[in-house]
């Protein structure tokens, strides 16, 4: 919206109107002003301010005060009046507030209004008030002129006076202008028919365009001024040829957002979570014309990527130990930033040679809370401007959005596959991986073991110190997951390891090593300490074979350690030669 604000009073009025139907969207609006503005109600009271407003009016909460009380300068009778007719009105004064000459302009829309004000700066330098009206170029995109009754031009801003060709150091008479412009149409017309006297005769704001005056093609738009002592009229003046480049940059602009709305409907309807980010990421990398799209997470160590969307894949699941956040204090905050100083992305990315881009874009993105996500583009050709931060920055709620909906099916994902007790994987999931595995060259081997008279365990200690059992066992079985093992808990107090590649060679010897160092665990416990021991039945898939008997073999042999004592590890007879009862030595 901001990009559109500035094109003229007559666009910004309808900005305004769009903006009026949204409580959220025209305090906003306010805040992106770059002069002193309020939203006042129908009786002329402050609804909102904006901070320059705030800081204007010397006031910290202006809102319910009447606008009158703030600028006792203002006239009742005129505010009220404006707020009535509807049109853009503007006044100026002399306030004694800010020792300075004020205008103020009101554009009212549905009974509510929205107020601007410029002051001049002070004398002594100290400046309170925003731009005097010579600097308004600076702000406004267009030319203003303020001429008194009979024409001659009191002020006119840097962008008038190139429009109208009028010397810095003259003053010059807007009827002359009209008079001696080229168009005939001008000629014809009488000054009274000029649309600056019009208003003044009529007391209302008259619009005209196209207007040949000096030597531009031009748009006026005439806002009588109601001053305390006389008559003068605000002219704002645009170039025709610019209004058509603003209304070229105001279809871009619809085009964007058009895209981005399409962006958003996508992400609604894309089916799994990971999905969801990859297509967010290519939105971005698409609107924004990158070469690279990736998305860094933050993680206890630091930093990893997480996701590419673009042709680095090889920098998938890279980690570093830079937090990014820290990289560039920028970052700190939510939002889109260009990364000026490439050296910022070495650190980011360490395996990404500084001069092979030259642009580099970082969205900081909040998904959860304190959760953390950076997505960056990268380009090789160019850098990138501030129009593509801004792009960015309207992206940063959809890439959020995005990266939320992921870590909560994630976590959906996680509780259905894990068992809550010990966080090792669960029965359904396991024998999902196992399926897979199968068909694994070389055959993979499975560990079935069970706790030794675990009930007895609960039953003299209580069900407490069975779960404490349960969760310490799963730890040592983690000992082996970190070293690529897949244990599981697929019952009450049966686990599964699964072992795959070099692993499933050795089951047998990690099956023993697993026994052995089971039996000399040690939980800590009141009166005395528990220990407990496991029973395995280990066995290696048979290629060809049905995954039920392969399970079944296993199940069968753990049963023979329980028939021979517990605390036994047993394998297939027929893979132990002369091994004599296949089960292992203790
Ligand atoms: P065995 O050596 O023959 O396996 O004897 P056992 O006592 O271990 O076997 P049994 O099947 O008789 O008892 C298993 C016990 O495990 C019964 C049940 O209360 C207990 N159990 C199952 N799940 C849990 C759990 O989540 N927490 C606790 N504390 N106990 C559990
Ligand atoms: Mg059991
Ligand atoms: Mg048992």
């Amino acid at each position: 919206m901001d990009c559109v604000i500035y094109f003229s009073l007559p666009v910004l009025r309808e900005s305004i109107y769009c903006c009026m139907a949204d409580q959220a969207k025209y305090k906003q609006l306010l805040n992106s002003l770059e002069e002193a503005a309020v939203m006042l109600d129908r009786s002329g009271k402050v609804l909102h301010s904006n901070p320059i407003f705030r800081e204007l009016a010397g006031l910290q909460k202006p809102e319910s005060a009447a606008m009158t009380d703030i600028f006792p300068e203002i006239p009742e009778s005129w505010l009220a009046d404006s707020l009535q007719a509807g049109d853009v009105a503007a006044f100026v004064f002399q306030s004694s507030r800010l020792q300075s000459e004020c205008l103020v302009s009101l554009i009212p829309a549905d009974g509510h209004a929205i107020l601007m004000l410029w002051a001049q700066p002070t004398e002594s330098g100290n400046a309170v008030g925003l731009n005097s009206l010579s600097q308004l170029p600076y702000i406004l995109p267009f030319g203003l002129v303020l001429i008194d009754q009979h024409g001659r031009i009191e002020k006119a801003n840097a962008a008038a006076r190139k429009l109208l060709s009028i010397p810095q150091e003259k003053s010059g008479d807007l009827n002359q202008i009209w008079s001696n412009s080229r168009d005939r149409a001008n000629r014809r017309r009488s000054i009274d028919r000029a649309p600056w006297n019009r208003a003044l005769e009529q007391s209302r704001s008259i619009r005209m365009g196209p207007v040949t005056m000096g030597q531009s093609v031009l748009d006026l738009y005439c806002i009588p001024i109601r001053s305390q002592n006389r008559a003068q009229v605000l002219v704002v003046v645009q170039d025709m040829h610019r209004e058509h480049r603003n209304q070229k940059r105001l279809r871009g602009a619809l085009e964007l957002n058009r895209s981005i709305n399409q962006l958003l409907m996508d992400l609604l309807r894309v089916p799994g979570p990971e999905d969801t980010i990859h297509r967010a990421l290519r939105g971005a990398l698409e609107l924004i014309r990158a070469d690279e799209c990736l998305l860094i997470t933050e993680e206890e160590y630091g930093s990893r990527v997480a996701f590419v969307e673009g042709e680095r894949q090889d920098l998938l699941g890279r980690e570093n130990k830079v937090d990014p956040w820290e990289a560039d204090p920028a970052l700190q905050k939510e939002g889109a930033f260009l990364i000026r100083r490439m050296d910022t992305l070495e650190s980011l990315l360490p395996d990404v040679a500084p001069h092979e881009y030259r642009g580099c874009l970082a969205a900081s993105v909040l998904y959860e809370k304190n959760r953390r996500g950076l997505v960056l583009l990268l380009r090789k050709e160019s850098k990138f401007r501030s129009r593509e931060r801004r792009i960015l920055q309207l992206l940063v709620p959809a890439l959020s959005a995005a990266i939320f909906k992921f870590r909560y099916e994630a976590r959906l994902n996680l509780l259905a596959t894990t068992d809550p007790l010990t966080g090792l994987l669960n029965r359904r999931r396991f024998f999902a991986i196992l399926e897979s595995a199968v068909k694994d060259e070389p055959p993979p081997s499975i560990l079935q073991m069970d706790l030794d008279l675990f009930k007895q365990i609960n039953d003299s200690l209580g069900h407490q110190a069975g779960d404490r059992v349960l969760e310490v066992l799963a730890v040592e079985l983690k000992k082996w997951e970190a070293k690529g093992a897949v244990p599981a808990r697929t019952g009450g107090e049966e686990f599964m390891v699964l072992l795959r590649g070099d692993l499933s060679e050795n089951y047998r010897r990690i099956a023993e090593d697993l026994r052995q160092s089971v039996e000399a665990l040690e939980i800590e416990w009141q009166p005395n300490p528990i220990r407990f021991t496991i029973s395995i039945g280990a066995t290696r898939f048979h290629p060809g074979e049905k995954l039920a008997d392969f399970y079944a073999r296993a199940d069968k042999l753990l049963y023979e350690a329980k028939e021979s004592g517990r605390n036994k590890t047993c394998f297939e007879t027929a893979q132990l030669p002369g091994s004599g009862n296949g089960k292992s030595n203790r």
